[in-house]
């Protein structure tokens, strides 16, 4: 970069009146700034805005938080996805409690070794809640970086990465480290985006090589991202006397300790509902009947997009409503009203949502069997 100072001077003036007025940027309060990172990770800021809001209003330190129990956690995080993120917030919390007197280390080497802080966690901690000249290098940095600097090379690359770290770096002995690296955050944000970013009203086009080059659509250089997996899946939302079975996920499985309708992968060349009858038996060894289609929702998860298909349906005639538990840790019959209550991983909370529906078919099926 030709002139660091001017460049910052110019980024700073800006992030100083158009930044983003976010709650944990009032005070940085460490426990605030940890949260908003983990909830930050692949979630758009709005969302962010809104998760942590509630979460602050139900566990507001990191007592509360060591206090809480897990299921009023998982709640909380209920939408976010990725809920290993949350088992490791509230684990962290009781550690933080046990032996750091509840509040977080200053010191990378402590941070790295609590659950769920890797390396960009434990440098936006250090950088932001504690003001510590550690560059910070998200996609947005990146690809600031990558166009003020016209960096040809791929910035996942090694070498790249190095490249962008040391520049970084160099820009945080010139001014102070949270506002120079959430200057930079914010800039690729708001101004710097990936599509049409603003050139012509950006603070550092003056500094911008890519912009002098004609280069900034090039830049950062892209490589293809591998093609999504297709998943489908099905499963049954089973209903008892205007009740319906739900049942807790093993901690061990992806989802861990989130209640869901149960089902599973459609195998190749079954019937969906072939699917759910032979996932409820195996997982709960209740035999079904009367199944009847009642909605599909898609949902992304990182590389992986899960069609869901679910099917109303009822135990068959003279069973009782006691399940065997192969893939749970344990089950309700629960209300329609009562499934707020509990989380849910997103396809099935998708499910839920759809309430008038829900209901119509719940009512339909709560009649007897049909003779
Ligand atoms: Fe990004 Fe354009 Fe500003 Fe360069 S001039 S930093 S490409 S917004």
């Amino acid at each position: 970069m030709n002139d660091p100072s001017r460049f910052l001077t110019a980024l700073l003036t800006w992030f100083a009146t158009q930044q983003r007025p976010l709650p944990w940027r009032k005070d940085y309060v460490p426990y605030q700034v940890w949260i908003a990172e983990i909830m930050g990770q692949q979630t758009q800021m709005e969302r962010v805005v809104v998760y942590f809001q509630n979460w602050m209003e139900k566990f507001p330190d990191i007592n509360c938080l060591a206090a809480a129990s897990e299921q009023e956690v998982f709640k909380a995080w209920e939408g976010l996805g990725y809920y290993s993120r949350a088992k490791n917030l509230r684990t962290t919390a009781q550690i933080l409690l046990e032996n750091y007197g509840g509040r977080l280390p200053e010191k990378e080497t402590d941070l790295l070794a609590l659950p769920g802080i890797g390396p960009y966690t434990a440098a936006a901690i250090l950088s932001i809640a504690f003001n510590q000249a550690v560059p910070l290098v998200d996609a947005n940095v990146e690809r600031v970086l990558c166009r003020i600097e016209d960096i040809v090379e791929p910035p996942k690359q090694a070498a790249t990465r190095k490249r962008l770290l040391q520049c970084c770096a160099s820009l945080l002995t010139e001014a102070e480290p949270r506002s120079c690296n959430q200057a930079l955050m914010e800039l690729g944000a708001l101004v710097c985006v990936p599509k049409n970013p603003s050139c012509t009203c950006c603070p550092v086009q003056g500094h911008c090589q890519s912009w002098a080059a004609g280069t900034v659509p090039l830049r950062p250089t892209l490589v293809k991202k591998p093609l999504r997996i297709d998943i489908h899946m099905a499963c049954g939302i089973i209903v008892h006397q205007n009740r319906v079975y739900i049942q807790q996920r093993l901690m061990e499985d992806v989802w861990g300790g989130l209640w869901e309708f149960p089902g599973g992968r459609i195998k190749e060349g079954e019937q969906a509902e072939a699917a759910v009858q032979r996932e409820v038996l195996e997982e709960t060894e209740f035999r079904i009947q009367d199944l009847r289609f009642f909605a599909q929702v898609v949902h992304h998860y990182s590389k992986y997009r899960v069609t869901l298909q679910a099917f109303f349906c009822r135990v068959t005639e003279g069973q009782t409503p006691e399940p065997v538990l192969h893939a749970a840790s344990q089950f309700r019959w629960v209300t329609q009203a009562e499934l707020d209550a509990f989380a849910f991983p997103s396809g099935h909370r998708k499910l839920i949502g759809k309430t008038a529906s829900f209901s119509s078919l719940l009512q339909h099926y709560v009649s007897p069997h049909p003779t």
